[in-house]
């Protein structure tokens, strides 16, 4: 049998993460010995100033690598000593690998994403689309769209300022898609030409119920990927399906983040559908009023 692997998870609040059970379960199924630890900041008491102690421990102690979420995508740049192009580019990491001596950024978020849209979204209309949410996974969003080459692409957010500098960060990447910001006042406007729309808010989540935007904006060619994936059908979900529009659950992207984090991590491959077979049933048997604050 091959060396054991260790791999970890640092975000804060992540106790009932469902990575963990993903990441082990793939590696079982390969044949690895796979142990995969969560590290709860909140709940070991200690901040973001613990981060870089974190972080060189566990390279010491033979971590193979960490997966690293809310809030700390940002903050853990400084700790690392090489990035991959596209964490550099998006400014966030959720993947850390260690090797021969270097601590290696790179970001699953967007990649993640940009499959899962290839394979529920096949051949959709690309021309206008709207994204609602700038924060975190919304940054990891609108790069993975630009990069399949959205012509425009209008950022919505309730905090101005985010929406404009999120689109603004893009510009120069990406020349060839137009970006726009726009407040929540213009979504009927926006959503009235738009092919399609991301959310990329936290509302929709167990522990924030609702809809972002009024959906019976969505006219029914408008498709619809959600990003949130806890529930994996959000009210928003449903509305969409029930106006007749093409959906793409948040489910897909939380699968494929964590397959390619496999990869980097083992070298090997993961199997996104049995990863995203045995997601399903994580999230099938859980008691869906016990999630508040359960997101990795
Ligand atoms: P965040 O706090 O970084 O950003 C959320 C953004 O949404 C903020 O800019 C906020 O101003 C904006 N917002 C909130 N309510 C709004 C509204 N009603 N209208 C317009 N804008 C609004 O959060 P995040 O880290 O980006 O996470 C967002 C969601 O994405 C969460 O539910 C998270 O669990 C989910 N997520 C999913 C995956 C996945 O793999 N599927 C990965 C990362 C995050």
């Amino acid at each position: 049998m091959d060396e054991s692997l260790v791999c970890g998870l640092i975000g804060t609040g992540i106790g009932k993460s469902l990575t963990p059970a993903m990441h082990e379960r793939e590696g079982a199924a390969q044949g690895l010995r796979y142990v995969y630890r969560i590290v709860d900041i909140e709940a070991l008491a200690l901040t973001v100033d613990d981060l870089p102690r974190l972080v060189d421990t566990a390279a010491d102690l033979g971590f193979r690598g960490l997966n690293i979420t809310h809030p700390f995508k940002q903050s853990v740049i400084d700790v690392l000593d090489e990035l991959s192009d596209d964490a550099a580019k998006l400014g966030a990491v959720n993947t850390v690998l260690f090797d021969q001596g270097k601590k290696i950024g790179h970001n699953t978020d967007w990649s993640g994403f940009g499959r899962s849209f290839e394979l529920g979204l096949a051949g959709v209309r690309m021309d206008q689309v709207a994204q609602i949410g700038a924060g975190g996974a919304g940054a990891a969003v609108a790069y993975a769209l630009a990069s399949k080459g959205v012509r425009t692409l209008t950022v919505i957010d309730a905090d101005p300022g985010r929406a404009r500098s999120a689109a603004r960060s893009l510009e120069s990447m990406f020349p060839a898609t137009e970006f726009a910001a726009a407040g929540p006042a213009d979504i009927a406007g926006v959503l009235a030409a738009a092919d399609g729309v991301v959310h990329a808010t936290p509302v929709g989540m167990v522990a924030h119920p609702g809809v972002a935007f009024d959906p019976s904006l969505l006219r029914p060619q408008t498709w619809v990927a959600e990003v949130v994936y806890r529930p994996a059908k959000t009210e928003l979900l449903i509305a969409a399906e029930s106006r007749g529009c093409r959906t793409l659950s948040g489910t897909g992207m939380a699968v494929h983040q964590a397959a390619d984090a496999f990869e980097i991590f083992t070298g090997r491959p993961a199997d996104a559908i049995r990863m995203s077979a045995h997601m399903q049933e994580l999230i099938g048997r859980e008691d869906t009023t016990s999630l508040a604050g359960a997101l990795s």
